[in-house]
């Protein structure tokens, strides 16, 4: 395979990557998160194509030795987040 990269992109071997969950019960009008409404079905669709779009950077070449997740309530779906995190360890290793 060969590495592809954009101007300004690299190859994302010595870049971090952020993964935004935007789910909350809750919705504090001083959040500055900018939370959406949690809906489990929208929340576990949301998780399947967060792993469809890493795959697609991990073919790309992209590689990330560190991920940070956050957002409004990245633990609203526990088994959702093992999952993920157990994907992106896996990629991250390859
Ligand atoms: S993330 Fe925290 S501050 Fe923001 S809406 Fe949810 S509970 Fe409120």
């Amino acid at each position: 395979m060969t590495k592809r990269s954009s101007p300004g992109w690299g190859t994302g071997n010595d870049t971090s990557l952020y993964i935004h969950i935007p789910f909350c019960r809750t919705l504090c009008p001083f959040c500055c998160f900018r939370p959406l409404p949690f809906k489990e079905d929208q929340a576990r669709r949301y998780f399947k194509s967060l792993r469809r779009e890493l795959d697609l950077y991990v073919q790309r070449g992209f590689r990330f030795p560190d991920f940070y997740f956050g957002g409004a309530r990245p633990t609203i779906l526990m088994d959702e987040l093992t999952t993920f995190h157990r994907f992106t360890s896996e990629r991250a290793s390859r």
